[in-house]
């Protein structure tokens, strides 16, 4: 593919699909490339709805091909909360540290084995004529009841990945990148980029 917006005002983020998309992908380009797209409102009622209404309206609005993603915890004694509202999960506008504090909270006293989660991501990839396909990364752990580590950023802390035997911040980013929901989306993605690119040939 020649030319891919990522449709993330994230720099950590398009550095990471930048160095994913490598030898896939001839240019990454980024919201910064055009001024004036607008703003999309993550407001639906799953990752899934909100990636992909951030994708389709960049695609309509450049003309290009666009990336967007979605990602967040899902608890599962809270009913899958916080979910989408992951980011805003102790009010609009919280940080890390307040949306922690919240998790905690809500989980006090919550027995071990009824402290399973899972982190989610969905990535879409959406076409100028309003085609879209999405890829759903997932990765399953438990919601410790004090924080561990100092890596990474969000839930990390909070996180632990039982196969490891640490936590998200514990982990070498090289590992976390690798297992975690938003690895498993892109490895996807990636594929099906390839094969496109094979299609095509
Ligand atoms: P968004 O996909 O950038 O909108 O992220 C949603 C929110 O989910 C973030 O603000 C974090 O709170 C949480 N989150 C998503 N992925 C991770 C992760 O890999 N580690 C920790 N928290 C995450």
């Amino acid at each position: 593919m020649k030319e891919l917006l990522v449709a993330s005002g994230n720099k950590g983020k398009l550095r990471e699909f930048e160095k994913l998309l490598e030898g896939v992908v001839e240019t990454i380009l980024s919201p910064a490339d055009f001024p004036g797209l607008p703003e999309v409102e993550e407001d639906g009622d799953s990752f899934e709805a909100n990636a992909l209404k951030k994708a389709r309206s960049a695609a309509l609005f450049t003309g290009k091909p666009v990336l967007s993603d979605d990602s967040g915890l899902c608890v599962d004694h809270l009913g899958g909360r916080p979910g989408v509202y992951s980011a805003r999960f102790a009010g609009e506008g919280a940080g890390d540290a307040a949306n922690n504090a919240r998790l905690l909270q809500e989980m006090a006293g919550v027995p071990r084995e009824e402290r399973t989660g899972a982190f989610h991501c969905v990535i879409a990839l959406c076409l100028p004529d309003g085609s879209c396909q999405t890829f759903d990364g997932m990765l399953k752990g438990e919601i410790l009841d004090a924080p561990r580590g100092e890596g990474g950023f969000g839930y990390d802390p909070l996180f632990l990945v039982p196969e490891h035997g640490q936590t998200f911040s514990e982990l070498p980013m090289e590992i976390k990148n690798t297992i975690s929901h938003r690895g498993r989306a892109m490895q996807m993605l990636k594929e099906a980029l390839q094969k496109r690119e094979d299609v095509s040939r």
